[in-house]
This record gives C-alpha cells, sequence and structure tokens, in this order.
C-alpha cells in the first residue's frame, strides 16, 4: 500500500534523510586511490551511529554491511571489502540511515582522481537524469511520468537504463511501494499526492544495460563491463512539487 506520511512523519523522514546527507558530505574527502571500501563502509557506519541513527541496509534481507559500495562496472548491492580504490575509477556510495524508524536513501557517484572523458560523461548525464525525473514530480502526475522522462533523457544521450531495478517508496520501511522504475509510459502508474515519500534512482550505463548477479547473489554487475553510475535522492510530494529530504 502507497502511505501519505503526516507532517509528523515527514519531519523524522527529514532528519533521516539529512544524516545520509550530512554522510555522503563526511565521506567525500575520503574518497582518494587507496582507501578500502572497508573503510569508508566503516567511517560512514561510525558517522551514522554518531548522528543517533542506525544504517539501513545493514542486515536487509541479510545484507552485510552499512553501505553498497559498486565500482565501474558494478551497477549496484557491492559489498564493501579490502579492494582499494584506484586512480581512474568512478564508484558509487549507496547511504542508508534510520532515525526513530524512518529511513532516509541516496546514492552518489564519485570520481577517484582522474577520471576519463567516458567515465565523466557518463556521470554527468546520470546526474541530470535524476533531476530530471524529479522535475516531473507534483499532485496530479503519475509515477510513469518519472521514468519516461528518465529514459528518453538517457536515450538522448546514448546511455543504457538498467531495467531490473528501480526506486521506490520510503518511510518505515527503507523499500515501500511503489514501485518507481526509470523508464516507462507518461500518464501510467500510480498518482502522485501531497505526502508521499519516493526514492527516485536512475542506474544508467555506458554501453549495454544488460547486467547479471555476481556469486555473492547481490552484487549487480554489466554483462559488457561498461561503467555504470547511479544517483538517488529521497523526497517528499508537495503541493508545488517535490523536496528534496536527502539533503541539506
Ligand atoms: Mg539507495
Ligand atoms: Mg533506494
Amino acid at each position: 500500500m502507497i502511505t501519505i506520511k503526516s507532517e509528523r512523519e515527514i519531519a523524522l523522514l527529514k532528519v533521516a534523510g539529512n544524516i545520509v546527507y550530512k554522510t555522503h558530505q563526511y565521506l567525500k574527502p575520503f574518497i582518494k586511490e587507496g582507501i578500502t571500501t572497508n573503510e569508508l563502509n566503516n567511517l560512514a557506519e561510525k558517522f551514522i551511529l554518531k548522528n543517533n541513527a542506525t544504517p539501513s541496509f545493514k542486515g536487509y534481507e541479510g545484507f552485510p554491511s552499512a553501505l553498497c559500495i559498486s565500482i565501474n562496472e558494478e551497477v549496484v548491492h557491492g559489498f564493501p571489502s579490502e579492494r582499494k580504490l584506484k586512480n581512474g575509477d568512478i564508484v558509487t556510495l549507496d547511504i542508508g540511515a534510520c532515525f526513530k524508524g524512518y529511513h532516509g536513501d541516496s546514492a552518489w557517484t564519485y570520481q577517484v582522481g582522474e577520471i576519463n572523458e567516458e567515465k565523466r560523461y557518463l556521470m554527468e548525464h546520470t546526474e541530470k537524469s535524476l533531476f530530471i525525473g524529479l522535475e516531473q514530480i507534483k499532485p496530479g502526475n503519475r509515477i510513469g511520468d518519472i521514468g519516461s522522462a528518465i529514459e528518453i533523457y538517457a536515450r538522448n544521450h546514448n546511455l543504457g537504463v538498467v531495467k531490473e531495478l528501480c526506486g521506490h517508496g520510503v518511510g518505515t520501511d527503507v523499500h515501500e511501494p511503489p514501485d518507481v522504475p526509470n523508464y516507462g509510459m507518461p500518464n501510467t502508474g500510480p498518482r502522485l499526492k501531497v505526502g508521499m515519500v519516493i526514492a527516485v534512482e536512475p542506474m544508467l550505463t555506458l554501453k549495454r544495460p544488460e547486467i547479471y548477479l555476481e556469486e555473492n547473489d547481490w552484487t549487480v554487475v554489466t554483462k559488457d563491463h561498461s561503467p555504470s553510475a547511479h544517483y538517488e535522492h529521497t523526497v517528499v510530494v508537495t503541493q508545488d512539487g517535490y523536496e528534496i529530504l536527502t539533503g541539506e
């Protein structure tokens, strides 16, 4: 069931979202060649706990870590490990935090040192596609309007849309209805209403969008091993449009 959040719930979702935002800002200076993804994960977990929240993903359906950290051809759900970031990598940190029972969820792709032009292009246009999708959010529009806008933008920029994974509602559960696909037809799907809270999260690929699941049963990788980027904000539908909860 798609729920409409009360003022009180939105206030708590805003605190959770802001902790996620602050965790991203805190981690940014550490995203450098030589750091391991375990180190980033541990820094994030401590920071989230210090802010009176808990990491949403740790233990979620058995996920082992606080963060999902996905490098280059990994699309989502990368496991933190002893792997060191290298100059030229792109790395996505997907961060979830739970404050007093309410979640925030935001993913962002970062560059490590100097990256090539193709990766820069992928990052720039995947981030833009998130905001193109968000522009469709206002009362009366429908979920399909968001995905359609993202899909058209991706196609116009020759990027692939990973269709097996999608955005979602956010509340007392980090993944609630409705699904928010990154593709679709305008004027289809559930109607957006004031007080709905959703995470929009385009995952685009430089080349083909087909994926496979690694042996750990979690990590999703592009079949052709071309790089993938992922940007996500949790937002609330307002009278005039939307407000980002995973921001300042
Ligand atoms: Mg996320
Ligand atoms: Mg999400």
